[in-house]
């Protein structure tokens, strides 16, 4: 059965959480491979709205198998509350339909202190993190001082493990941050029966993803973030700490690469960008406003007003390279209505010369300069149409169009948040 990655070809709130949800019912097995409680996806089912910060929001779907890789950094109480908030509204949760990688890392209350206090001392030169450890628990699993889930339910290994790291981070929080230090009892105890809580929900999600592939279940690889966010091919060092490209998703679930046999990029029909870092189609004007406001964009997980602006196909065709794309996803078609033109980014000047291709370095991507195509546009209101025949003729050839550029199908069109406000054109799973 083939297996789908979802990933996002901008930089992270595409609206991943929405083509998830859609796919899910096709799924047996979702998983999250990266990232953690930094990502937000908003789902919208039947006009009641859910926030899903690190559990895959195919825990909605009754039967289906929700995994966090080891890929993901967890914090445990936000996954706990979340966990919490969740059956309180009536979802069912437990070792049968949700389970955590035993090799996760763990975000530990020192990361979360060190994150905010660098964020604090860099000023105006700070990367825009959203304060919750997540940089600083990632630095620590490379520097091989990591806690992982399965320290938390052994008291000596996670006595053990702190006596050794908690002077150096105490170091660097007080005499080079000018924070307060951790005392190893107030993180001991609470980090311990933490880990208890978690127990039942621990797993080896390598060895559970082979007894799904064995048995021929469908398995939707979920990434968080977005492609230019990703620490390697991103726009670094304004990226994520992890890598939510395709390949991410072998790594980050312990599965090998064979197994993921369809990538669905899900492109936002215009572009936006949380924090700092260079945005060659940003749009400062009216235009960024009617799409702050039109597409509600405003982050899910920190309330941010994102920078908006036209879509970038120099952007969406790297993604399409980086994960071997073999379908795309185009959300938020709805927002450009009313704009006319429309206009698509389809190379960069930069120094007078044009360029298909994103240059390695901020200082010359702060350069370029948007060589812009415009297409007419249209001032009805999509969110009714439910089959692309019926979408205004400049709306499909600005679809058409992308598609062109991309080099990629266009399988998903959404026109609005709610889970019917979707055209399927092509399942992503067949
Ligand atoms: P994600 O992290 O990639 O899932 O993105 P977010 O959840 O942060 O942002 C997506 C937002 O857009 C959510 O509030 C969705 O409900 C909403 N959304 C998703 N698809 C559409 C669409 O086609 N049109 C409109 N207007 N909103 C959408």
């Amino acid at each position: 059965m083939p297996n789908v990655v979802v990933v996002g070809t901008q930089w992270g709130d595409e609206g991943k959480g929405k083509i998830v949800d859609l796919l899910t019912e096709q799924a047996q097995v979702v998983v999250r491979y990266q990232g953690g409680n930094n990502a937000g996806h908003t789902l919208v089912v039947g006009g009641e709205k859910f926030i899903f910060h690190l559990i895959p929001s195919g825990i909605l779907h009754p039967g289906t198998i929700c995994c966090i890789g080891n890929g993901v950094v967890l914090d445990p109480e936000v996954f706990l509350g979340e966990i919490e908030r969740l059956k309180s509204r009536g979802i069912k949760l437990g070792p049968e339909n949700l389970r955590v990688s035993e090799r996760a890392q763990v975000i530990m209350p020192y990361h979360q202190r060190l994150d905010k206090a660098r964020e604090k001392a860099m000023g105006t030169a700070k990367i825009g993190t959203t304060g919750r450890g997540i940089g600083p628990c990632y630095e620590d699993k490379v520097a091989r001082r990591g806690i992982r889930v399965a320290d938390l339910v052994d008291p000596k290994i996670l006595r053990a493990k702190l006596q050794e790291i908690l002077p150096e981070k105490n170091f660097l929080l007080e005499k080079f941050l000018g924070d307060q230090p951790f005392s190893l009892e107030e993180i001991f105890a609470p980090y311990q029966e933490l880990g208890q809580k978690l127990k039942p929900l621990m797993a080896n999600i390598s060895v559970l993803l082979q007894l799904a592939v064995d048995t021929g279940k469908n398995i939707l690889f979920e990434g968080a973030q977005g492609t230019h966010l990703d620490i390697d091919h991103g726009t670094y060092p304004f990226v994520t700490s992890s890598n939510p490209v395709a390949g991410g998703a072998a790594t980050g679930s312990g599965i090998g690469p064979g197994a993921l046999s369809r990538v669905l990029g899900i492109v936002k029909a215009y572009t936006t960008r949380v924090g700092s870092g260079p945005f060659p189609t940003e749009c400062l004007d009216k235009i960024g406003d009617h799409m702050v406001e039109c597409g509600v964009e405003f982050g899910s997980t920190t309330g941010r007003r994102r920078r908006c602006g036209w879509l970038d196909m120099v952007v969406i065709k790297e993604a399409a390279r980086l994960n071997g794309l073999t379908g795309l996803a185009i959300t938020k078609l709805d927002v450009l209505s009313t704009l006319n033109p429309v206009r698509i980014c389809v190379a960069y000047d930069l120094d007078g010369e044009r360029r298909e291709v994103m240059p390695p370095t901020l200082a010359e991507l702060e350069r370029c300069q948007p060589i812009f195509e415009e297409v007419p546009g249209w001032t009805e209101d999509l969110r009714k149409v439910r089959h692309f025949e019926d979408l205004p003729v400049n709306t499909r050839n600005y679809l058409k169009r992308l598609e062109e550029l991309a080099g990629v199908p266009i399988q998903v069109v959404s026109v609005g948040p709610d889970r019917e406000e979707t055209m399927v054109l092509q399942n992503p799973f067949a």
